[in-house]
């Protein structure tokens, strides 16, 4: 009589290791109490996704604040969706913004003693586990073609049952021994199913680290665990992999809790004790009103390189993706200005239910107060970096003049409050570009917004007057004092309330001197506190933007 042993050896001939061979190859990890093994475990189907991106910096939190070990590992199963060479972009983008494992798949290269960390290199270890199972009448091959397995969908839709290989109709379940062993000698096509003993209407009970204490459907189907190519599928290799990497502890997106109890199913049935679960809410998106996940196709905000182009800066990226992940830690950030990210207290109970929804505004937060805090010569080397790889233009203006470029940065910077101009690196070249020829000469032809009620005689006279008495070489309240006198001079009152309590004495006031001045040098009523701006330019330069403008007004 024909065994299930048999069957198990015809299957897998060249599979001679055990269960227990690899529990010895790969030991318990040597780690102090309450240490946590986490990992990230990426599909090579394309960029790196913010949700993505978020579920790693959580993932990687936990290991790291425990003293653990955080691992990456390739899940390369699904071969159709593969994109070639996108495995190794996504660790690179990934290091990018810092994440680095501590072991697993590197990209080019592996580190640690419980790989092969790509899932595709792996077969021979999930083999071993199928024949185990099969050897124990807890596997079986599966010989149902697409075809029968459509009628099946169809007679359960008919009657309104739930969908699946399940039971009654589990058909192949039911073969012998010997004619599985005839069929998968004949050659027919197979994969190979798990045999759940399980009961739809019974209740399983497992606690979530983010979800707390649930109760849920006992898993009752057969479900695929090695595919036709001879790959295993999402769930098997869950198990195998968790378990024998000694993960303690899995971090995933909620779109699998759904699937839990076939993975609780699978490990009871190897009794294996499972990893703790903590299935992480998604990245939302309000879009005219509802709620709806980040959209790879749709929505630029789902690429991590968005926001690189973008530059804002990667710290305040992951600031704000932790704002997502603990709803205390904006406030802990607040209160503890000069601590960083790595030592905040992460807490999966503070994490929210109903997914995050993406809020660009207080990223924007984070990267210019980040911003603000840099120095001029850190925003100068952080806009370069950018620039460099991002924006030619702003490079070139960079590289032209490096000290004048980081002047340009350093505006204010050394006031108690420094202002917060820049939220994001894209912003540079729009807002400095007045510093540079041929943009101002251009900026000048689109007309200057003088103020079309003061005289342009007036002006012209005002602003010759401003370059021949000039000195900033002097305090800023000594040159706004300056300033001050030429209003004064020229009949404009010294302030703006003096001249609203008597408007008819006077022209204006010393507002409208000061913007005659920062249109002339800028060609914009909004620029950068002028008497920096003057600083910067020099006086030749000042005087030769001065000069074209009371040509444009004497035109
Ligand atoms: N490859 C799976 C995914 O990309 C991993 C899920 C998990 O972390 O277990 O969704």
């Amino acid at each position: 009589m024909a065994t299930l042993k048999d069957l198990a050896n015809l299957i897998f001939p060249n599979v001679n290791e055990t269960i227990e061979d690899l529990e010895k190859r790969y030991p318990l990890r040597n780690l102090e109490e309450g240490s946590e093994v986490t990992r990230f475990a990426p599909s090579p189907t394309g960029f790196l996704h913010t949700g993505s991106l978020f579920t790693t910096l959580v993932t990687q939190k936990v290991a790291n604040q425990s003293n653990g070990v955080f691992f990456i590992r390739l899940e390369d199963t699904d071969t159709k969706r593969e994109i070639a060479g996108s495995g190794k972009e996504l660790i690179d983008q990934l290091s990018v913004f810092g994440v680095v494992p501590n072991e697993g798949y590197m990209g080019d290269f592996e580190k640690g003693n419980y790989g092969p960390y790509k899932q595709s290199q792996r077969a021979h270890i999930y083999n071993v586990v199928i024949k185990d199972l099969i050897t124990r009448g807890r596997a079986y091959p599966c010989f149902c073609s697409h075809e029968d397995l459509d009628e099946l969908r169809k007679v359960q839709e008919a009657k309104k049952l739930i969908p699946g290989y399940y039971g009654e109709f589990a058909k192949c379940r039911n073969l012998s021994v010997e004619e599985q062993i005839k069929l998968v000698k004949e050659g027919k096509p197979f994969v190979i199913r798990f045999k759940s003993l399980g009961n739809h209407e019974n209740k399983v009970e497992v606690d979530d680290l983010v979800r707390g204490h649930l109760l849920l459907s006992e898993n009752d189907q057969d479900i695929v665990i090695y595919k036709s190519d001879g790959l295993p599928t999402y769930h098997f290799a869950h198990l195998v992999d968790d378990h024998f990497m000694r993960t303690t502890c899995v971090t995933r997106g909620e779109e699998w809790l759904p699937s839990l109890p076939i993975h609780i199913d699978l490990f009871n049935t190897m009794g294996w004790k499972a990893p703790k679960y903590a299935h992480l809410p998604v990245i939302m998106k309000n879009d005219n009103g509802t709620r709806r996940k980040l959209s790879k196709r749709k929505d630029n905000e789902a690429a991590c390189s968005y926001f690189l182009q973008d530059g804002y800066p990667v710290y305040a990226f992951k600031q704000y993706l932790f704002t997502i992940a603990n709803s205390n830690y904006e406030e802990w950030q607040r209160d503890n200005k000069e601590l960083k990210l790595s030592d905040f207290n992460f807490q999966f109970n503070k994490m929210s239910l109903d997914g995050a929804l993406f809020d660009i505004d207080k990223l924007k937060y984070f990267s210019k107060e980040l911003l603000a805090s840099y120095s001029g010569e850190e925003m100068k080397e952080f806009a370069k970096e950018y620039a460099k790889k991002y924006n030619d233009e702003l490079y070139q203006l960079i590289i032209r003049d490096e000290d004048y470029f980081t002047q340009i940065m350093s505006i204010e910077k050394d006031k108690e409050n420094p202002r917060k101009d820049y939220e994001k690196c894209a912003d540079i070249l729009e807002k400095v570009k007045f510093f540079y020829e041929p943009y101002f000469s251009n900026m000048m032809e689109n007309g200057l917004p003088y103020n079309e009620n003061i005289d342009k005689k007036i002006i012209s006279k005002v602003l010759q007057e401003f370059v021949d008495t000039l000195n900033y070489e002097v305090s800023e309240q000594e040159w706004f004092n300056n300033l001050k006198a030429l209003a004064v001079r020229n009949n404009f009152a010294e302030s703006a309330k003096i001249y609203k309590q008597n408007k008819e004495l006077y022209l204006g006031s010393v507002n409208d001197i000061a913007e005659m001045v920062r249109i002339s040098l800028t060609t914009s009523k909004q620029s950068p506190n002028i008497y920096y701006v003057l600083r910067i330019l020099g006086k030749e330069e000042i005087a030769r933007r001065i000069s074209k403008s009371i040509e444009v007004l004497n035109k």
